[in-house]
């Protein structure tokens, strides 16, 4: 063989079965070989476990979706190049032509464009609850049944907590699939609730440093097996190397999440009834309307604090830009602190009586504590506050 080539092949070799490396390699590699035509026809009719193609199934993304089903609690998972495109392929895979999705008006903005701007015009119809009012769930599920109900606990960005198990069964009795996008809540909450599937943003716990983009979807082995012929297809893949530094950030998950939570739940109770602050919303402070239930199906109350601070909206931007370390974005989940103004991140699509109904307002805004010394969090707030 000449050189040219033997660069381009060269005899590779693995490490002896018995000295695996400790940290599980990344696989950066698009393409995969087998032995034989037969074996790659083996692994694409699934008679065979394999690998061919990167878009199709990586081992490094494979073995992260394993550690967060793990985390979650549940068989398997797929993973995608952020949470939105999740949700994106979750609709496309689940839903047809005239189907009808229902909703909590309070979750994530960009969940809602997508169904009400993106997905409307196949022809899927929407419908937005308010979060709490199992009675008009059930109503609506009786008079216009539903392939999908998804939804947040606790939503994004005024943190009411759901009551998982009774939308589950509302769902389970009139034959809609239950997703709970899981995100807010973090990997290891809301484990065997019977939801159908859990959805991800990635972005946030999973390194907690805000430096790169992910999604997943987790359940059943027989659910996510109905959806890897749409998947192999939908091409948002995360990439190799991405899920190596997301397997990484894992390893420090429990330690990083309790201690913003543990700062979280501080912050809120020296935030409440504070001069100026009209309202602050954590469920793990007994002043939150759900705190109850909230207290029977979390582990911890999340790294997010929603204060609703005595403002307009032209004081709340004079407030947002005195802040030093809390950074005004739309993100959460990092050990770097983060504000997000309510109205202006997630309610601008809302009309005037969704948004009467939204709980945001003008002042509302959602502290994400990261991992700085929760007395400089605090005094950041206080001169930000002072006119
Ligand atoms: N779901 C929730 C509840 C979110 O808050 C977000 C992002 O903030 C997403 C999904 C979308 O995730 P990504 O930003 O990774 O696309």
């Amino acid at each position: 063989m000449k050189e040219e080539t033997r660069t381009i092949h060269p005899d590779t070799k693995s490490p002896p079965h018995d000295n695996p490396p400790l940290v599980y390699p990344i696989y950066q590699s698009v393409k995969f070989s087998l032995p034989s035509v037969g074996e790659i026809e083996k692994v694409y009719r699934g008679s065979r476990e394999g690998f061919t193609y990167s878009r199709v199934a990586n081992p490094t993304v494979s073995e992260l979706a394993s550690e967060l089903a793990a985390l979650q609690g549940t068989e398997c998972g797929l993973c995608f190049g952020s949470g939105i495109a999740a949700i994106q392929f979750m609709f496309q895979a689940l839903l047809s032509q005239g189907d009808h999705v229902v909703g909590l008006l309070q979750s994530y903005r960009p969940t809602r464009s997508v169904l009400r701007h993106a997905f409307s015009k196949f022809g899927v119809k929407s419908t937005f609850l308010c979060a709490g009012d199992y009675g008009a769930l059930e109503k609506l599920l009786r008079d216009s049944p539903a392939k999908l109900i998804f939804f947040e606990s606790p939503t994004n960005p005024v943190l009411d907590v759901v009551d998982i198990e009774r939308i589950a069964a509302l769902g389970k009795a009139h034959g809609a699939t239950v997703v709970l996008d899981n995100t807010m809540a973090g990997f290891h909450q809301h484990r065997k609730v019977p939801v159908d599937l859990y959805l991800h943003s990635l972005t946030k716990y999973a390194t907690g440093m805000g430096d790169v983009s992910g999604g997943a979807i987790l359940g059943s082995q027989a659910l996510i097996d109905r959806l890897v012929p749409y998947y192999v297809n939908f091409g948002a893949a995360l990439e190799p190397l991405v899920a190596s530094l997301m397997l990484r950030g894992l390893k420090s998950y429990f330690l990083r999440y309790r201690a913003q939570a543990s700062a979280a739940l501080e912050l809120a109770q020296w935030l409440e009834g504070r001069p100026g602050v009209a309202g602050v919303r954590y469920p793990g402070l007994p002043s939150h309307p759900q705190h109850a239930l909230a207290k029977r199906q979390m582990q911890e109350f999340g790294t997010m604090v929603c204060a609703h601070l005595a403002y307009e909206e032209r004081e709340m931007k004079s407030f947002l830009d005195r802040l030093h370390i809390f950074k005004v974005t739309g993100s959460f989940g990092s050990v770097d602190s983060l504000a997000a103004p309510a109205k202006m991140f997630y309610g601008g699509d809302l009309t005037p009586a969704e948004f009467a109904q939204s709980g945001i307002t003008p002042g509302t805004v959602r502290f994400s504590v990261g991992l700085e010394a929760l007395d400089d969090l605090k005094a950041d707030i206080e001169q930000a506050m002072v006119v």
